[in-house]
């Protein structure tokens, strides 16, 4: 299995249109070891060529730049992107379908009953994209159990509920549901190799840990090193539980949760801007490396 890194930032990507943090100050003026990142998505794909899509960035035309293998390859119009599995409906996941219209054959998407609504209703991606290419929507398990994608064979792919919050626009907003937010293990048939996707991962119940234990790969959640980052940067009071979100430090956070965990290779993603491990040169970043947890950055391919 192949693993492309389209996007590795946070809603809002770094740096941040307005945004003059620590982080995002330093990164514009060259003052930091580091790079910048897109919104969050990767693609998954058994025979490098027909493309599995996580994720609709705001950034996928880029990000689709700056990847070969989901080039156009025959006839005038064509691409190596062949489906995508949403993991919510939130803004930063979604907008890119819309950069997706011109495709001459509906999208196939994968997504919960709850992500359906919100794209036809508080955000209605899905009724708009009706008047272009149009969506055949696929439901996705929320259990563990396994579906399969026509057209990506050799991937295996079992999809299972997050608890999370839904985005402002939701109409479950204040109201969280199974289907919210999903995690994904994606399985190579012919190696046998298992990835674990969840870039949001705001509590790891039992059902996380065990799909965290149960594979080669992971790409866990990476927004926040602390619980009130955002309030140490001076941007608003939200704290990373709050949004979603398990920082990264401190007791039962991210960093202790993958300590009990010795297989897999370890890889955050999903960072946001005010992140300290956004610098490469930073004492948190090289926590990091001591206990062998690494960052995931835009174009990282990871072969399993
Ligand atoms: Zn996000
Ligand atoms: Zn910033």
């Amino acid at each position: 299995m192949k693993i492309r890194v389209l996007g590795a930032g946070a809603g809002g990507g770094f740096p941040q249109w307005n945004c003059n943090c620590h982080n995002c100050h330093r990164i514009r003026h060259g003052d930091m070891q580091g790079r910048s990142r897109t919104q969050s998505s990767i693609a998954v794909s058994a025979d490098g060529s027909r493309w599995v899509l996580f994720n609709a960035s705001p950034d996928i035309r880029s990000q689709l730049e700056a990847f070969p293998d989901a080039w156009p390859k025959t006839g005038v119009r064509d691409s190596g992107i062949k489906a995508i599995v949403l993991i919510d409906s939130q803004i930063d996941h979604t907008t890119g379908l819309l950069m997706l219209r011109e495709s001459t054959v509906p999208l196939e998407i994968y997504c919960s009953e709850m992500v359906r609504q919100d794209l036809t209703s508080g955000f209605p991606l899905f009724t708009m994209l009706q008047h272009y290419c149009g969506v055949n929507q696929h439901e996705l398990p929320l259990d563990g159990d396994a579906f399969t994608i026509p057209g990506i064979d050799g991937l295996r792919f079992y999809s299972h509920s997050l608890k999370s919050i839904a985005p402002p626009y939701s109409p479950r907003r204040h109201h969280p549901q199974d289907g919210d937010n999903i995690g994904v293990i994606v399985e190579d048939l012919s190696s046998g190799k298992r990835l674990y996707y969840a870039p949001g991962l705001g509590e790891i119940e039992p059902h996380v840990l065990a799909a965290m234990q149960s594979v080669d790969c992971l790409l866990v959640d990476g927004t926040f090193w602390v619980n009130d980052e955002m309030g140490r940067a001076g941007i608003c009071d939200k704290r990373a539980l709050d949004l979603g979100h398990l920082p990264q430090s401190g007791p039962g956070g991210m960093m202790e949760v993958l300590g009990t965990i010795p297989g897999p290779r370890k890889i955050l993603i999903h960072i946001n801007n005010t992140n300290p491990i956004l610098d490469d040169a930073s004492p948190e970043r090289q926590q990091l490396d001591t206990v062998g947890i690494e960052v995931a950055y835009d174009g990282l391919e990871i072969n399993l």
